[in-house]
């Protein structure tokens, strides 16, 4: 068996939430029952909302949840000066220079406005496909193309193979923004690639990105990625049932933080995603989650 590697993947463009943290732990306990590696890795391509008070936030919040990493930076200085996405551009523009020689991708210079217009399902309709529009023109986005019939398969921790067709999903999606920044769906799979991940953990929300990467590593003829288990956990709601966002701050375990509050609760929520009742504790987690794995 090789060794378990999962990674904790949070965005600084904003302060992290209940959502966030629930998440952090359930990729911490797993990695830890399976005596595995975790990696700190922090998504700050999106230069326009990254910020150094994110940053700190984020490891300020994993050292008062108590997880420790086994790779990763150690500070925001070491995250700035070896481990930030800017540093790794040169390797991102590569790939989408490379597969901007294959047939896969076309450039496009349809507006979200245009999209919708067009389209019947919300999917991007094709508009660009055929009229080689210069890719290095201002505003260009570079779509990759996915054929309707396209199918891609993973394995979801406890639940086995799963299917999904990405074609009738998603669609073409963006690989080079308009910014001419790489897309997320590149960055995340080519940093799960270098940093040999096989676990990964995300919220449900992510599903159709999970099935973007897979395609996309299909193309890159990166077959490791499709080894790799997922685990798409449900998301936690506020009070009012809405989806957690990082733009209401009120929700911000800065606050609980400040307020003197113990992470306690979030361990107890996060024990009840592993079916583990009443745990208040880390290695009560670790331990039951174990337990439960050799039955
Ligand atoms: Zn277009």
């Amino acid at each position: 068996m090789p060794t378990f590697r999962t990674r904790i993947a949070p965005t600084p463009s904003g302060l992290l939430h209940a959502g966030n943290a629930v998440s952090f732990i359930v990729t911490w306990v797993l990695a830890r029952a399976n005596n595995g590696q975790i990696l700190l890795r922090i998504d700050d391509l999106d230069a326009d909302r990254s910020r150094p008070e994110y940053v700190a936030d984020i490891f300020k919040t994993l050292d008062w949840l108590g997880l420790d990493y086994d790779e990763g930076p150690s500070g925001p200085d070491d995250f700035y000066t070896n481990y930030s996405q800017q540093l790794r551009l040169e390797h991102y523009h590569d790939v989408l220079g490379m597969l901007r020689n294959t047939s896969h991708l076309f450039a496009c210079t349809c507006s979200r406005r245009q999209i919708r217009r067009n389209s019947q399902d919300g999917r991007y309709p094709g508009t660009c496909h055929n009229l080689n529009l210069d890719w290095w023109a201002p505003e260009t986005a570079w779509r990759v193309r996915v054929p309707d019939t396209t199918k891609v398969s993973y394995m979801e921790w406890q639940q086995g193979q799963k299917n999904s067709m990405i074609g009738q999903g998603m669609g073409d999606f963006v690989l080079r923004q308009k910014n001419e920044f790489p897309a997320y769906q590149l960055t995340s799979l080519l940093d799960d690639l270098y940093y040999q991940i096989n676990f990964i953990v995300r919220g449900q929300d992510l599903l159709p990105s999970t099935a973007a990467q897979l395609y996309l590593a299909q193309l890159l003829e990166e077959p490791a990625f499709a080894q790799a288990t997922f685990w798409h956990h449900s998301l936690l709601t506020g009070a009012d049932g809405e989806k957690l966002s990082k733009s209401k701050s009120a929700m911000a375990l800065k606050v609980r933080r400040e307020a003197g509050e113990g992470p306690e609760g979030l361990y107890r929520l996060a024990g009840e995603w592993f079916g583990l009742g009443g745990c208040s504790e880390l290695n009560d987690l670790v331990e039951g989650l174990r337990l439960k794995m050799e039955n």
